[in-house]
């Protein structure tokens, strides 16, 4: 994504240095299999992630983006997931594949996003952990623990550009073509997870991209859950990101999405499974289990 209006820096507790990532971090899970427990489980999204990241940059058309696809087939199967692939190629060529996954065919209000395309021309083996493996992995073990058939979960590719940095024309390619695919069969709502499982993350949503309506659904989700509103918090301005073309489209979208302007780790290396931990995860799953819990039963009162 892009950051559209640089002008503030957020006073929001998200140092991400080494030496506070090891002073503060959780524990790293002793698990390495996945668990069953009825609540969403950020140890199951860390495994989720890291077997991910195992598979190395996932560039679109990439044999590794193919293994990804299998990997969130089969536990989207797994969970009783209906799954579809579709299929198109942005306007270079190259090969991409936006992944549905529902449990009904009935049109769903609630529309989950993240992207699984990884950036190219980063380094050998770029994980790509946070940017994109983390929302994934969120929304896989929400997938587990969600039998509602009014969510429908999309894993959109080629939301990076191909240039060094993205423009109207570069970037955002899965999300512009689902929008585009789906004509007026247009879903109520969408949360897009992005940059989701960081330790000592900050997430900031963009309040230029943030309606009334969905600010209020994000505060009192952040009140809810009692989480720290230092921690939970708006980003002055607006990203281009996967929300944008629901957003546009006339969808009431919210993108969660941590703070990462001036990180030393956004689109480097260092975006690796030693900055992701469990407890981070587990936060964002939660946030969103709330979130989804707040727009559904308040779809509901406004039903006929
Ligand atoms: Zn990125």
């Amino acid at each position: 994504m892009r950051r559209l209006l640089p002008f503030l820096f957020l006073f929001c507790g998200c140092d991400d240095s080494p030496q506070n990532a090891e002073s503060t971090a959780p524990q790293q899970p002793a698990a390495r299999e996945l668990v069953s427990t009825p609540e969403f489980n950020g140890e199951n999204a860390y495994i989720h992630c890291a077997a991910i990241c195992a598979l190395g940059p996932r560039y679109s058309g990439s044999p590794a983006y193919e293994q990804q696809l299998q990997y969130l087939e089969k536990h989207l199967h797994q969970y009783g997931w209906q799954t579809e692939r579709n299929s198109f190629s942005a306007p270079n060529g190259v090969k991409m594949c936006n992944l549905r996954a529902f449990r009904s065919t009935t049109p769903c209000p609630l529309l989950l996003s993240c992207h699984i395309d990884t950036k190219v021309n980063i380094a050998p083996g770029f994980e790509s952990a946070d940017d994109g493996a983390s929302g994934a992995a969120v929304l896989l073990e929400l997938a587990r623990t969600l039998c509602d058939d009014r969510v429908e979960l999309i894993f959109l590719d080629g939301e990076e550009a191909f240039a060094r940095n993205m423009s109207e024309t570069d970037g955002l390619y899965g999300s512009k073509h689902d929008v585009a695919r789906r004509g007026d069969q247009l879903p109520r709502w969408q949360i897009n997870l992005d940059m989701v499982g960081g330790r000592n993350k900050c997430i900031a949503i963009p309040v230029l991209d943030t309606s009334d309506y969905m600010y209020n659904h994000y505060a009192a989700a952040v009140r809810a859950l009692g989480y720290s509103e230092a921690s939970w918090t708006v980003w002055p301005g607006g990203y281009m990101d996967d929300h944008l073309p629901y957003l546009e489209a006339g969808v009431e979208s919210l993108n969660l999405i941590a703070a990462f302007s001036g990180s030393n780790w956004w689109h480097t290396p260092r975006d690796n499974m030693k900055r992701i931990c469990p407890h981070s995860l587990h936060e964002s799953g939660s946030m969103t289990r709330q979130l989804i819990s707040q727009l559904l039963s308040e779809g509901a009162s406004d039903a006929p």
